[in-house]
């Protein structure tokens, strides 16, 4: 993991610098870019502060000047402000949605200019993973807990941002999206990189009976039911730990360690995956974290794209 500092360009008034991590086996693909962004370095106030890119009503408090502000200091750390920029409207599902040019999108994630023009902070597209081959497009997809997963095949130069929550990780997002990944361009898996960016950790993530029988299929979704396909694979891939605490058992669920397991066992090979292996709970000095913060934070930016 490459830790980059960048400072800030002016306009607002901001104390901390605009801070972003990289996969280290992604410095040898120059034509692959990326940030894993901090919450340092924005311009939100409490309990947003300061780099959050997630926009009301999910964030009420926050105004969406901040927000699309914060969206350019990202691209501008990343010395891309210039490049349109794509996202999704996240709802924990197992849905991709592939980008081509062709069809109509919004690329306005960062658009300084809608100041004074209309503008809307959501993606109208709903889904999970956003894949392209395209290049000069950027993808942004926004975290507080959940998994960023950045993907690359360097053979068929596809790249996949995937939010891995834990409904999502439970309906097997990183499997669909593989499987998207190969049916739109014929991406092998084994070929394919992955980065696992930062997330609750399991020494912080304890979850309901529920949440474990969703996974093994004990329990259906009552919406966006899980593909039984990959019924087996998921349940697999799952870990969850019952460690003793004083006065109780506590369940707990391994997010980043589930989504590892579903990689491999759709054929990533190990030595392709790189883990931050950061806790945004145990990190809120630097991270946003929803649980920790009881609800009461923002979502701190993932960007990629091909150049
Ligand atoms: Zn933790």
């Amino acid at each position: 993991m490459t830790q980059v500092y960048q400072s800030h360009p002016g306009g607002f008034h901001l104390t901390e610098d605009v801070q972003y991590l990289q996969f280290n086996q992604y410095s040898q693909f120059p034509e692959l870019l990326h940030g894993v962004f901090t919450r340092q370095g924005g311009c939100s106030p409490e309990p947003y502060k300061s780099l959050n890119t997630s926009t009301p009503p999910f964030n009420p408090g926050d105004s969406i000047e901040n927000v699309v502000h914060n969206r350019v200091l990202a691209l501008q750390a990343l010395d891309t402000a210039q490049y349109p920029c794509v996202t999704l409207w996240q709802v924990h599902g197992a849905d991709s949605a592939i980008y081509t040019a062709q069809e109509e999108w919004r690329t306005d994630w960062a658009n300084s200019s809608y100041y004074g023009q209309p503008w809307t902070p959501q993606s109208i597209r709903k889904a999970d993973a956003l894949i392209t081959k395209e290049r000069g497009t950027l993808l942004a997809l926004s975290f507080a807990d959940c998994v960023p997963i950045l993907l690359y095949d360097p053979i068929e130069q596809v790249i996949a941002l995937v939010h891995g929550g834990w409904r999502g990780t439970a309906r097997g997002i990183i499997a669909t999206t593989l499987a998207t990944m190969e049916e739109y361009s014929g991406c092998k898996p084994h070929n394919i990189y992955a980065g696992i960016g930062p997330a609750i950790g399991p020494c912080c993530y304890e979850v309901s009976e529920d949440v474990r029988q969703l996974f093994l299929g004990q329990m259906p979704f009552e919406t966006m039911p899980t593909n039984e396909h990959y019924r087996n694979l998921i349940n697999e891939a799952a870990v969850f730990s019952t460690p003793t605490l004083p006065n109780k058992k506590s369940l707990r669920l391994d997010l980043q360690a589930t989504n590892r397991n579903q990689l491999v066992r759709a054929g990533v090979t190990s030595e392709h995956i790189e883990t931050m292996e950061i806790c945004t709970s145990c990190n809120t000095d630097r991270f946003f974290s929803h649980r920790k913060e009881m609800g009461k934070t923002g979502r701190f930016p993932v960007v990629m794209g091909l150049l």
